[in-house]
């Protein structure tokens, strides 16, 4: 297996994502699949980050071994900060374990309850039996995302397609768009800080915040213990991915790169993201708790 450089250079791809779903959450390919298909495209270092569970962990770990990959455990925390639904993702060396295991018992309780008021907010715009029409499209008994709901949405004819039942109904500020139930970010980053993992803020350019907002956000993920960010998430605007770089080298925050993966036949997959600018950044593997993912043997990723 290749060792990963110590710095990033001028435009350049590696052979690492840190940010993908599976069946797990609510991503279509289970996670052996998920993994096959990253040792395919050439990765030699993955995370599988489900929202809010590590379920698919144990699967992916056999699988990594198996196709000779470098898999990290982690998942993707939904979070509250300033009324905004913000995602952490967790990237988490040694597993399962400590403050996490309750976090995630906590996450998944959120999750339940949320849909329930999402359900009840559906069906006053017209979708009967939202709940049941939700688990139906999930067609597994994981606990529910709004992605199953925008199925359902779908599925009923109250919309389209996917993307106007986010417009009209799921996405950021509308009706199915529940917060109240997640837990403030300082608190999800000190969960993963307290057991063992590198917290990271996913995706921050698809908040629609401003600079300096984001620069709020990133001092108050950071005063908590927060200490990387997704440089790249998936495809993104180069001159975007260079200004963002400066907030992260201007704070000494480390940078991740992750694909936010989902399904095949989307315009994402596994290590397809837009190119890393030169940046004083440092790559999320010079973390001391990750220290050991640049020459790391195929496998799970674990703490010595
Ligand atoms: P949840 O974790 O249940 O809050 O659902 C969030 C998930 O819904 C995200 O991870 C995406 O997979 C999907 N999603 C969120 N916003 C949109 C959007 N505007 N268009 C399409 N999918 C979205
Ligand atoms: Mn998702
Ligand atoms: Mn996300
Ligand atoms: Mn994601």
């Amino acid at each position: 297996m290749p060792q990963l450089p110590y710095t990033f250079d001028a435009d350049q791809r590696y052979p690492v994502d840190l940010h993908m779903h599976s069946t797990a959450s609510d991503g279509a390919l289970t996670p052996t699949e998920l993994v096959t298909l990253c040792a395919e495209r050439g990765l030699t270092h993955m995370s599988l980050t489900d929202h809010d569970t590590m379920d698919g962990i144990d699967e992916a770990a056999r699988a990594a071994e198996q196709a000779g990959l470098c898999l990290i455990a982690g998942c993707e925390l939904s979070t509250r900060w300033q009324g905004i639904n913000i995602h952490v993702v967790a990237l988490m060396p040694g597993g399962l374990q400590g403050a996490m295991v309750e976090g995630l018992i906590q996450q998944r309780d959120a999750r339940i309850q949320r849909a329930e008021v999402i359900a009840e907010r559906l069906e006053k715009v017209g979708l009967s039996n939202a709940l049941e029409k939700a688990r139906v499209q999930a067609g597994s008994d994981r606990p529910l995302g709004r992605p199953d709901f925008a199925r359902a949405l779908v599925a009923d004819g109250l919309v389209p397609d996917w993307s106007s039942a986010f417009k009209r109904y799921l996405g950021s500020g509308k009706k199915g768009d529940v917060k109240a139930h997640w837990p403030e970010i300082s608190q999800v980053v000190a969960w993963v800080v307290a057991s063992g993992g590198v917290a990271v803020i996913a995706h921050p350019l698809r908040y629609g915040l401003t600079r300096r907002k984001r620069g709020l956000l990133m001092d108050t993920f950071q005063a908590a213990g927060g200490q990387a960010v997704e440089l790249v998430s998936g495809q993104q605007n180069s001159d975007s991915t260079r200004d963002l770089a400066r907030q992260l080298a201007e704070r000494e925050l480390y940078a991740s790169l992750g694909s936010d993966f989902h399904f095949p036949g989307s315009h994402a997959a596994p290590g397809s993201m837009s190119l890393v600018p030169r940046t004083a950044a440092p790559p999320i593997w010079q973390h001391p708790r990750l220290l050991h993912l640049r020459d790391a043997q195929p496998g799970l990723l674990a703490n010595a």
